[in-house]
């Protein structure tokens, strides 16, 4: 758990996942990743060098709401396309319930984008058929991502999670679709970061003179942080991708803002000091 000014965060971890980066990226060139990983804290690694991936939910409580950031993998669902998340059976409501979150009580579920392990959680199965999780929240989808998936033909990776977890949640009536900048209340905006999906963003949330950047998958590894151009296989537009990944670091490095992706082994994020080879993340 950690603070932003008045916002209260807590993880909820779904599961982690080891990703050998020569696998999942391209764009790494004749580089080598250990020698890069060795600038960045050791948390971020599990004990083969690979970066340690989590699956986890962010909940924001500020003065105002009660936020549900992305909703990981899900249980129950059929994921042939991803076999290590195929017909889950996890704690993760568990989990949320053990940190003192009842479902009913979430104001906003907010999904950075829509691919299969940020929004599995915003439904569930209850009697063959699945509903939202959140009974009482406004699930809000950006308006350009959610559009795009509705173009995403069955077969084609993705269509299993936008059927499975994101039109159940249209059909009962508890969405609501939002632009870039939306201000979910006074604490909280939406920031867009696209490329990795066409609609990628983010949350920024500001608070008593802090400040914090949550940034979905703009950034997977820590390498990006040094190597902006190093791409995972799975990423949409691979030129705005970058480039978003380039503006972003020329923005809050050294901004002195808490930046905290979504899959990072440091659940409360850290801060951007220097450029290009002389970065590092410090941990917050
Ligand atoms: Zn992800």
């Amino acid at each position: 758990m950690f603070q932003v000014g008045a916002v209260t965060v807590t993880e909820i971890v779904e599961m982690d996942m080891p990703v050998p980066v020569t696998l999942a990226f391209r764009g790494l060139d004749d580089e080598d990743p250990a020698r890069l990983r060795s600038r960045f804290p050791a948390e971020l690694f599990a004990p083969s060098g690979d970066p340690l991936l989590i699956f986890r939910s962010y909940v924001l409580r500020t003065p105002q709401s009660l936020i549900v950031l992305d909703t990981c993998w899900g249980n129950h669902k059929e994921r042939r396309l991803d076999p290590y998340a195929h017909l889950l059976d996890t704690g993760y409501l568990t989990a949320m319930a053990a940190a003192g979150v009842d479902a009913a009580d979430v104001d906003y579920v907010f999904c950075t984008h829509l691919h299969q392990d940020h929004v599995g959680w915003n439904t569930r199965l209850v009697d063959g058929a699945w509903v939202p999780t959140f009974p009482n929240a406004t699930y809000l989808f950006v308006r350009s991502e959610y559009e795009h998936w509705t173009t995403v033909s069955p077969g084609s990776y993705g269509h299993d999670s936008f059927t499975d977890s994101v039109l159940p949640v249209v059909e009962a009536g508890r969405h609501r679709l939002v632009d870039p900048g939306h201000a979910i209340d006074d604490t909280v905006r939406v920031e867009p970061l696209i490329g990795h999906t066409p609609g990628h963003s983010g949350l920024h949330v500001t608070s008593r003179g802090e400040e914090a950047v949550f940034t979905g998958d703009l950034f997977h590894v820590a390498h990006q942080f040094a190597r902006p151009d190093w791409h995972i296989v799975v990423e949409h537009d691979v030129k705005q991708a970058m480039a978003t990944r380039r503006a972003f670091l020329d923005t809050y490095a050294d901004s002195g803002v808490r930046v905290v992706p979504a899959h990072f082994n440091l659940a409360a994020g850290g801060y951007l000091e220097g450029r290009g080879d002389d970065c590092r993340y410090v941990p917050a």
